[in-house]
Parts: structure tokens; C-alpha cells; sequence
């Protein structure tokens, strides 16, 4: 999610006066249409002065729980501490085991170990980089057989690059085990499945403002959905130093954890656009996917199920293996396109976790991913010929692999 990639790749193109840069995630070009509103809002929240848990706040968190259809939405200060603080709401801490896909950014996990708990990995499946139900419920009985991995209590649901994983078999095998299910919509803000909104998928749901998300702000920032007025209570109190009734009444270990107000006020100007942007990220998506398809040996495109929207996050294609897409990346550079691999570690071979005893080989789906996946520039504005202008780059870098 590293919106400053354009200036990094700086180096790739000693040429750059003559071509104009493109980004792989334009913040400007939003802001040219936001400015005005931006503008007044901050404008009013300088005037007032309710820097921390100003009048806008409250108005962000009626918004996107209407924009996301659940009852309370809790603001709070990054997707990280929302997922550390649903994971306490929940009770969730150690001699628990809680259950991660291996593909996903190392903050889903650490939220996990924060809170005192075992992050127990699952592959993902290959044509939707998501979670893998049956994976799922083998490392369940897995971890069910080995005292090692504490007690089965929830799962982590990634919607990796903005398309939601598949609910219907994870609720299943979650009620069938007695999991808790938290879903980690960092990515997926504006993506519906079957009907329903993401951050309206599981009693928990959290989201992240980082500037390169579907809903980023100019800064860090977070929410967290929930059904429950109980839960909700609990997180409003645990993000202001476990607040009581009362002011300086503190009634469980809390954080400091909100949003703030000006970050709710810039918020509430990009929920203005918010809904055109998703529809934008889709076309941007669909005319990747169309350019793409028409090349002699065509990476794979995203697979979107039929019940689904994705936020497009990212569009993200995979080749036949790591030398194609190693020459596709360096086609792509030589012309000046921003690309990412996300990601090139999976979880089970990072650093951090090798205490955690997993084999390389343990999560082939990941692995085989992490080797062959590459994102390409994706924000709702986009221009059609960059689509065509990575196609011809990524045609002419295969013809020799
Ligand atoms: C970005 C991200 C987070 C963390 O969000 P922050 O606001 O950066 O703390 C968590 N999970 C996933 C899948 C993410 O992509």
C-alpha cells in the first residue's frame, strides 16, 4: 500500500522530465476535486477547535454506518489498534489461538500477538488470494490435536485487495468449531458481497484510513463496525484510556485510540466521492482485465464471484511463474509504470515468526503467489492508456521468457 512508490521508483528513470510520472495511487488527482470541500471542513474544525473528538467525528461514524449499514461505527486511530482493540472486546488473549490467512499485511497478525494470543496460519486459494475454507478447517482439527496452539477462538477474515473472502463457508466451519469471526476489511471498505457491505460481515469489523486505502485519509485512522451495542460500548470506552460513566473513571485497560477530528472532517469530504470512486476503481479494473486478455500469453486477471463487488484496492495478476513476472516487472518499469509485489514474504517465512515452528513449504498456495503475483497502478482515476501501455510492456518483456 506504499502511495509514495512514484517517488521511489524516481531512480528507474533518469528520463523523467519527459514523461509525465504516473502514479500508483493518485492522491492529487482526488484532491483536485475534493479541495474546495476539504478545505471548508478544515477551515471549520480550526475555527471551533474540538480537536479531539470534535463535532465531526461523530458525524464520520454516522456516515459509514450508514454507508456500511451496521448500527455502530467506532472511530479510532489506524486499522491496527481497531483489530488489536476487537480482538480484547471479544475477550481474545493468551492461551488462545487465533486463525490468520498466511497472505495478508503482517498487521492482521500482530494484532493478534498484541493481545497475547497465537496467530496459527491458513493457505489461501489461488484464484482469489483469500482465505482457504478447507485450509481453514484443517489447521482447525490441526490445532485442536496439538495443546501447543492454545484454544481454537477465532478467525481473521482478510478481504486481500478488496474483494471479501468467502463468508458463506467460513461462517459455516466458524459456527460449526465455535470461532469468533473478525473481519479484517482494511482493504475492502466499499465492497459488497452478497448484498451486504463489508465492515457488515461479522459481529467485529475493522477498517483502516491509511492514505492508500479505498477510503484514505491524510493520515493514520481506522474504524471498527459492530451490531452489538455492548461490543460498541466496550470499544468507545477502550479507545479513550477505558473511560467509565464518568471523566477520569477508567474501568478496563484502554488506549489512546481515536481519530481525529480533522482526519474525521477530511473523511467526511472523500465519503462525498467515495461511492463514483468505487464504481471508477471497477471500470479501471474491467478495462485492465479486457487489455489484458487480449495478449498472446495473458497473465490471469481477477476472478470476481458472481454475489460480489470488490473496492480495488488493488488489481493485482499473476504469471506462470517467477521469471515472467520478474520480466514483466522490469518491462513495466522501463516504461514507467508503478508496480508492487504483494506480498513477497509470506507470514510463515517472515523473520518475526520463525519462533513459530512452520516449514518453507508449509502454505504452497502462498508461496506460489508471493512468486508470481504483481499489482498494478489502480485508483478511480486512472487513465485508459495506461492499461494498453502496460500490456504492450508486458507483451514485449514474455517474448523472450
Ligand atoms: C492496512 C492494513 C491493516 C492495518 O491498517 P493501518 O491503518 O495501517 O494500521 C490491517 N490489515 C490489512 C489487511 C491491511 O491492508
Amino acid at each position: 500500500m506504499d502511495c509514495l512508490l512514484f517517488l521511489k521508483g524516481r531512480k528507474f528513470f533518469p528520463r523523467i522530465e519527459y514523461f509525465p510520472m504516473i502514479p500508483f495511487v493518485d492522491l492529487q488527482a482526488q484532491y483536485r476535486k475534493i479541495e474546495a470541500s476539504v478545505r471548508r471542513r478544515m477551515d471549520a474544525v480550526l475555527t471551533h477547535g474540538q480537536f479531539i473528538m470534535g463535532p465531526e467525528v461523530a458525524e464520520l461514524e454516522k456516515e459509514l454506518g450508514r454507508y456500511v449499514g451496521v448500527e455502530h461505527a467506532i472511530s479510532c486511530s489506524s486499522g491496527t489498534d481497531a483489530l488489536v482493540m476487537a480482538l480484547m472486546a471479544l475477550g481474545i488473549g493468551s492461551g488462545d489461538c487465533v486463525f490468520v490467512p498466511v497472505m495478508t499485511f503482517i498487521a492482521t497478525s500482530e494484532a493478534v500477538e498484541r493481545v497475547g494470543a497465537r496467530p496459527c496460519f491458513v493457505d489461501v486459494d489461488p484464484r482469489t488470494f483469500n482465505l482457504d475454507p478447507s485450509d481453514l478447517e484443517r489447521r482447525i482439527r490441526d490445532a485442536k490435536n496439538d495443546p501447543k496452539f492454545g484454544r481454537p477462538a477465532a478467525v481473521m477474515v482478510v478481504n486481500l485487495f478488496g474483494l471479501c473472502a468467502d463468508f458463506d463457508a467460513i461462517d459455516g466451519i466458524a459456527k460449526k468449531y465455535g470461532l469468533e469471526v473478525i473481519e479484517d476489511a482494511a482493504q475492502s471498505f466499499g465492497a459488497i458481497h452478497r448484498g451486504r457491505k463489508s465492515g457488515a460481515l461479522a459481529k467485529i469489523s475493522c477498517t483502516s484510513f491509511f492514505p492508500a486505502k479505498p477510503l484514505g485519509g491524510y493520515g493514520d485512522g481506522g474504524a471498527i463496525f459492530t451490531p452489538d451495542g455492548a461490543i460498541a460500548d466496550t470499544l468507545r470506552s477502550m479507545r479513550v484510556h477505558g473511560q467509565g460513566r464518568e471523566r477520569y473513571e477508567h474501568v478496563r485497560l484502554g488506549f489512546t485510540a481515536r481519530l481525529d477530528t480533522l482526519q474525521a472532517a477530511i473523511l467526511l469530504s472523500k465519503m462525498e466521492i467515495f461511492e463514483d470512486e468505487i464504481l471508477a476503481r471497477g471500470r479501471v479494473a474491467r478495462n485492465y482485465s479486457r487489455t489484458l486478455g487480449d495478449l498472446p500469453k495473458p497473465p490471469v486477471t481477477p476472478a470476481i464471484p458472481e454475489h460480489q463487488r470488490s473496492a480495488w484496492a488493488q488489481y493485482s495478476i499473476t504469471f506462470a511463474d517467477r521469471a515472467a513476472r520478474d520480466a514483466a516487472r522490469k518491462g513495466l518499469e522501463a516504461n514507467g509504470i508503478p508496480n508492487v509485489v504483494y506480498y513477497p514474504i509470506p507470514l510463515h517465512r517472515q523473520p518475526v515468526y520463525a519462533g513459530l515452528g512452520y516449514a518453507a513449504g508449509d502454505f504452497p498456495n502462498a508461496v506460489r503467489m508471493s512468486e508470481t503475483i504483481l499489482s498494478l497502478p489502480m485508483h478511480p482515476y486512472l487513465d485508459e492508456s495506461v492499461a494498453r501501455l502496460a500490456a504492450d510492456s508486458i507483451r514485449e518483456s514474455l517474448k523472450n521468457v
